[in-house]
């Protein structure tokens, strides 16, 4: 193509001299000249005009092949070519440009933070994550040192000490309350790749299995101490006052039946807690199952209070009867426990606003209202004395709480210390079943 181009070419301006020749000889040499003069300037202008056409199309930005001025002679071919190569071209960028949305779209889909870092640790690159976990602003920050936006002193000594292969945690970042895992991963020429994973869940469950060990060898050591104690003081030799054996052994099963109350309740939590332990559902006849624990309660309180029950409803509930025996029965036994001798405990069941309603109401201590938001965490006690002396594990809101979820229904409390205190549960209308169904 090229070669056969460049012939017609040749062709030409040789076609111009051969005419010059012969206008030459058969006139004069004077016209021969100024036919190859005036073939020449018309050459000119013909590749001039072409020239500046192929200049304005190389300045405009949009270079489509149909934005290609058209030539005629030589041009026509040399444009043909360039339309050519600019459609291979435009072609070539679209499929990059495609590649590189499918790029973006799945580094927006990362959970992870990536941040590009050069050989001086300035900022090239990073994602929308990496923007939001280390509070950079691309569009600002970019060229800025990584240090200059994440000043942690941990970071800066994980930085200069290179060791790339294990991650670094870094706590409370500047921004918000975030805890971070970072990973820093050196490629090409002394570049590096920073990636940011969001850990503060991981962490806050981490904290809340630490606290609850803690918790629970705190619950132990007490009752064991006291048990240490008393055997000790049994296996001494002069130990054999048997009023003294008595005292010792009547304190050894208090503490152990205290052990034993924690351990069930902690085994309670924990079957509540096994995604895997469904609800056992059934038709549960809460009429019936308050007036048992209304049995249970007056025998609790020994007559030390005054206890009414109210059943304003025949509805059932559809849900675990086991679970929901424990649930209220915790709330009935907490509201004699935190009442004094000669209180009022009002026990009462109602359909209100097509929600099953259960109330437990007493003029017991109450409870300031800063506490009523934590109740229901393991081991949250606004007493701890008086909770321990009344035989409490601090489990009994959270059993609540759990059951409750299971069974969509929420807890309200109300309190005024002194006045008493008022535990409601609010079963959703899905759950009510009318006795005559
Ligand atoms: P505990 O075994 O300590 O009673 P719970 O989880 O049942 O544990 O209750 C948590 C805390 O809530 C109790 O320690 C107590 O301070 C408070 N509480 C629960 N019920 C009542 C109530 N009816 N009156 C006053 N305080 C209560």
């Amino acid at each position: 193509m090229r070669a056969s181009g460049l012939f017609q070419r040749l062709g030409t301006v040789f076609s111009v001299a051969v005419i010059a020749l012969l206008i030459g000889m058969i006139t004069s040499a004077v016209y021969g000249w100024f036919f190859m003069s005036a073939a020449l300037l018309f050459l000119i202008i013909h590749h001039t005009r072409h020239l500046i056409a192929l200049e304005e199309w190389l300045l405009i930005s949009d270079h489509t092949p149909s934005s290609i001025p058209s030539g005629s002679g030589a041009w026509n071919s040399i444009f043909a070519h360039l339309a050519r190569y600019v459609r291979s071209q435009s072609k070539s960028q679209q499929l990059l440009d495609l590649e590189l949305k499918q790029l973006q779209n799945v580094t927006a889909a990362m959970p992870d933070g990536m941040v590009i870092l050069d050989d001086g640790d300035h900022i090239q690159w990073c994602d929308p994550v990496a923007e939001k976990h280390l509070g950079i602003n691309l569009e600002l920050d970019s060229g800025q040192q990584i240090t200059n936006m994440v000043r942690q002193q941990s970071f800066v000594e994980y930085l200069t000490a290179r060791k790339f292969n294990k991650p670094l945690v870094l706590k409370q970042m500047r921004h918000h309350r975030l805890t971070l895992l970072i990973q820093l991963v050196p490629y090409g020429k002394n570049q590096k790749l920073l990636i940011s994973r969001d850990i503060t869940s991981y962490e806050r469950i981490e904290t809340m299995r630490r606290d609850f060990v803690a918790n629970i060898s705190h619950e132990l050591r007490t009752p064991l101490t006291v048990v240490n104690g008393y055997l000790e003081m049994l296996a001494a030799e002069n130990s054999n006052d048997p009023e003294m054996q008595r005292f010792a052994l009547a304190a050894m099963q208090e503490q152990a039946a205290r052990m034993q109350r924690l351990v069930e309740d902690l085994l309670t939590l924990s079957r509540l807690e096994n995604a895997l332990n469904r609800l056992n559902e059934s038709t549960v006849n809460i009429p019936s199952l308050l007036q048992e624990l209304y049995q249970e309660a007056m025998s609790l309180s020994a007559g030390k209070h005054t206890i009414h029950l109210s059943i304003n409803s025949d509805d059932l509930i559809l849900g675990s009867r086991e679970e929901l025996r424990s649930a209220m029965g915790n709330l009935i036994i907490n509201a004699i426990r935190y009442t004094p001798e000669g209180g009022e405990i009002d026990i009462c069941w109602e359909v209100n606003n097509s929600k099953g309603m259960f109330y437990v109401r007493d003029t017991g201590v109450g409870i300031e209202p800063q506490h009523i938001p934590r109740l229901t965490e393991r081991f949250y006690r606004v007493d701890n004395s008086r909770s321990r002396e009344t035989g409490g594990t601090g489990l009994g809101l959270a059993i609540v709480k759990h059951v409750l979820n299971r069974h969509q229904a929420r807890l309200k409390i109300t309190s005024e210390v002194g006045k008493g205190s008022e535990f409601c549960i609010q079963f959703p209308g899905k759950r009510l079943i009318a006795r005559s169904n």
